[in-house]
């Protein structure tokens, strides 16, 4: 991979969060010490894979107990909105901002509404409690199959299927993205709506993207990711680090990446077609928004009965404003194609 690769697949340990009560600290109270440590077992698996357990744990009890709180106030669709840079944007656009975040992905991948040739099978990887799913299902009349770590989204994406009546149209299940359960070359559209920062390695993330993808399938993520790196530069600097590293803690992410580095992926899986945008400008309305409903009286009331995870998920939103306006964080859509 390119010189950026080490800032995308740095170990976990890079970007440990540096403060006291941590989620590192409660995984760590959970991880066998060689893992804790960074120190490679005899074979170095057993470390890794102990990590990757704590991760796909605590995103797993994240969303379990913020997706109730997050429906109730914002809707089934857990993304960001797409808006015009710098318009005024009311509490009401904000629900169109986020089915303007799926058009928008699907045209800059220029996927065809053609009949013929409009995706029949989806995969909706990290799909939350499936509002893409279903929205996708219902444009194209496609079968699509969400995967998801929390067994409380997937129930729940299950049942607003029942309710929509998509249950024949629509499936989910609780699954690890880097370890898919479909067999090889299955879909015509790969979509992955901010799940990728989850991703504790992004290689093996789009690697497993790629392959599930039928030939001459599409392939969508739109994901946080940190600026590109300068040429003369080897990593972020450690302000930015110490800035990412409280919104890992908070929000169950590893390291991250940039856009840079997906590309970079993606050319070395041999996809075609690679395009990438920043979309941070578009995006800009969108945390003052979820601050601004967490400030009303209803979502004040019911942050506090979701419990500690969703508190201190709130509590570190401004964080996020701030890496955006410091052109630190940078929201992307990256698209390509596997090769016919
Ligand atoms: N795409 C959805 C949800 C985004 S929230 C939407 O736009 O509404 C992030 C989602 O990624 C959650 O559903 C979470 O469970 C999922 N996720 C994170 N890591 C994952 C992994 N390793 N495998 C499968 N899903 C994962």
């Amino acid at each position: 991979m390119g010189t950026l690769l080490p800032t995308c697949e740095p170990s976990l340990p890079q970007l440990r969060p540096r403060g006291r009560s941590s989620w590192w600290t409660e995984w760590r109270r959970g991880v066998p010490a060689p893992a804790r440590a960074g120190a490679q077992s005899p074979s170095g698996v057993a470390s890794a894979s102990a990590s990757a357990e704590g991760l796909r744990k605590g995103i797993a009890e994240f969303y379990d107990e913020s997706s109730g709180l997050w429906e109730r106030v914002w809707g089934d669709h857990m993304h960001h909105g797409f808006y015009d840079p710098h318009a005024p944007a009311s509490l009401a656009d904000h629900r169109a901002a986020q089915i303007r975040m799926v058009e928008e992905a699907l045209s800059f991948a220029a996927l065809s509404d053609d009949p013929q040739k409009k995706p029949k099978r989806i995969v909706d990887v990290g799909c939350g409690i499936g509002g893409s799913s279903r929205y996708l299902a219902k444009k194209y009349g496609a079968q699509c199959k969400g995967i998801t770590l929390s067994p409380v989204q997937a129930q729940r994406a299950e049942a607003l299927a029942i309710a929509e009546g998509l249950a024949d149209k629509v499936s989910f299940q609780v699954a690890d993205a880097l370890e898919q359960p479909f067999p090889d070359g299955q879909f015509d559209l790969v979509w992955s709506m901010e799940s990728g920062e989850h991703m504790p390695d992004k290689r093996k993330f789009v690697g497993e993207l790629a392959r599930v993808a039928a030939p001459g399938a599409t392939i969508i993520i739109v994901t946080w990711c940190h600026r590109d790196l300068l040429p003369s530069e080897s990593s972020l600097r450690p302000d930015e680090i110490n800035l990412l590293n409280k919104i890992c803690t908070a929000y169950y992410l590893p390291a991250w990446c940039s856009a840079a580095d997906y590309v970079n992926i993606a050319k070395s899986l041999s996809l075609e077609d690679i395009r990438t945008a920043d979309w941070s400008e578009n995006v800009a309305p969108f945390w003052p928004a979820v601050i601004r409903s967490a400030l009303t009286w209803r979502g004040f009331t019911s942050l506090l009965r979701s419990g500690w995870k969703t508190i201190r998920g709130a509590l570190v939103m401004p964080l996020m404003m701030e890496g955006y306006n410091k052109k630190l964080i940078k929201f992307a859509i990256i698209t390509c194609r596997k090769p016919e």
